[in-house]
């Protein structure tokens, strides 16, 4: 009798989550009773600690919490890497009971959390946070971590050589993306309202735009954010001055960045990630904050079903046996530090519907070619399927770390700009690379 009664006095815990900020521990405290309340269904882990020492916690939700399943992409929620900015901390630990107490009642949520491993970080940044006394709408040093750094500053730059020191809480986010197959994020910010997607950086001429190959998804991801938040989409500014059309901006064309975390996702994490400034005031009073969930909540999770977007599949050998490393690309968006399969031989590839490409390629044998016809999937919580398997046995791929220097500095995507020479030493290097394999 103790024993249920203790289950539901921790259940009931997990439920009443107020609508004030949780410091440390008492965000601890959530995250361990939810835990507690939903073995099966949460797994919390601690990605590293901060300079202070604290817990970089994360939950992880689904319907296979603890490791990942073939087919099942990996989806992320970053918020408070900016100390200061605490909107996003506190929707995400609501969006996680909303989404506990939400399985097994609401189908939608629970078809989603059966076909899509959800990881929610609420702080990347608890010093700062803690470190921010009171509520206040503007910049503060708690926007930093113990050390003084901007930690979306922090990471390596696709566009030039980021001199910053990597710091604990960068590592562990580095880390964390390297271990897992990632396809989809967001990073949750304050002080502005509207969703930025990548390039924020960029050289050489670039017309106010800085444009990846993936840019018609990421207007897309955007949009879906922007569309349904309560007033986003109207894309009036905090300032009256600066407004943003749709809600959206590309991060470039708003203002030009070094170290952010969202390209550094793009590019070297293979997966596709956008900020979402949720609040003109960066630490609004807590009265605000049920105002804050609801304006975000349907936004929240309809830009996780974005996960099941475009294509999705295994590569192998003909023994069956999968082929990491395997480069899987669609024609016409090459990623210069190329998109590979996991361990697994997976891939993920977030596309529009609409007819691709498909090139599976490993190197020293010759590549796979398919195309698709992608229809919208994102309401089938599964991406099209799309296997690739190689004629011969024991195909190997070795593991290419993407260079750490600068990649994009040379290239331009803007169509007839590319020049000429440059493209041809690009291919020549390919053709080298493929025969000393
Ligand atoms: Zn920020």
């Amino acid at each position: 009798v103790i024993r249920v009664v203790g289950i539901l006095c921790l259940i009931s815990v997990a439920a009443a989550l107020d609508f004030k900020y949780h410091h440390a521990e008492e965000l601890e405290a959530y995250l361990k009773s939810v835990h507690a309340a939903y073995p099966s269904l949460t797994h919390l882990h601690s990605i590293g600690r901060s300079v202070e020492g604290r817990n970089l916690w994360v939950l992880v939700l689904g319907r296979f919490p603890t490791h990942h399943k073939i087919g099942i992409p990996e989806f992320k929620y970053v918020a408070n890497m900016h100390g200061d900015e605490t909107v996003g901390r506190e929707i995400l630990l609501h969006l996680i009971d909303f989404l506990v107490t939400s399985y097994g009642r609401d189908p939608v949520i629970t078809r989603l959390l059966n076909n899509t491993r959800v990881h929610i970080m609420p702080t990347m940044n608890p010093d700062g946070f803690e470190a921010t006394k009171v509520p206040d709408c503007y910049y503060s040093r708690g926007r930093y971590n113990k050390n003084g750094e901007d930690l979306n500053r922090n990471f390596p730059d696709a566009f030039e050589s980021n001199n910053a020191s990597i710091q604990p809480e960068t590592r562990a986010v580095m880390n964390w993306i390297k271990n897992e197959t990632f396809v989809l994020s967001a990073n949750l910010h304050g002080g502005a309202l509207v969703a930025s997607y990548t390039f924020d950086n960029v050289t050489g001429s670039s017309k106010g735009y800085s444009r990846s190959p993936d840019d018609d998804v990421f207007i897309h991801l955007a949009k879906t954010y922007s569309f349904n938040h309560a007033s986003m989409y109207k894309g009036t500014g905090c300032d009256n001055r600066q407004t943003f059309p749709e809600g959206i901006t590309n991060g470039y064309s708003w203002y030009q960045l070094e170290g952010g975390m969202q390209d550094y996702n793009y590019v070297w994490g293979q997966c596709f990630e956008i900020t979402l400034e949720l609040s003109c005031c960066k630490y609004p009073p807590a009265d605000q904050l049920e105002k804050f969930w609801r304006d975000n909540k349907v936004a929240l999770i309809e830009y996780i079903k974005q996960v099941h977007l475009g294509v999705k599949g295994q590569v192998t050998d003909k023994n069956g046996d999968p082929i990491p490393n395997a480069i899987v690309e669609a024609k016409g968006r090459p990623h210069v530090c190329p998109y590979r399969t996991n361990q697994l031989g997976e891939y993920f590839l977030l596309l529009l519907p609409g007819t691709y490409v498909i090139n599976a390629t490993v190197p020293g044998f010759k590549s796979l070619l398919k195309t698709v016809e992608i229809p919208d999937t994102t309401g089938n919580f599964s991406a099209l399927k799309q296997d690739f398997s190689f004629p011969e046995v024991s195909v190997r791929s070795r593991a290419a770390s993407c260079p750490k220097i600068p990649l994009y500095q040379e290239l331009e995507w803007a169509s007839a700009a590319v020049k000429p020479t440059l493209h041809h030493i690009l291919v020549l290097m390919t053709v080298l690379l493929v025969i000393f394999q």
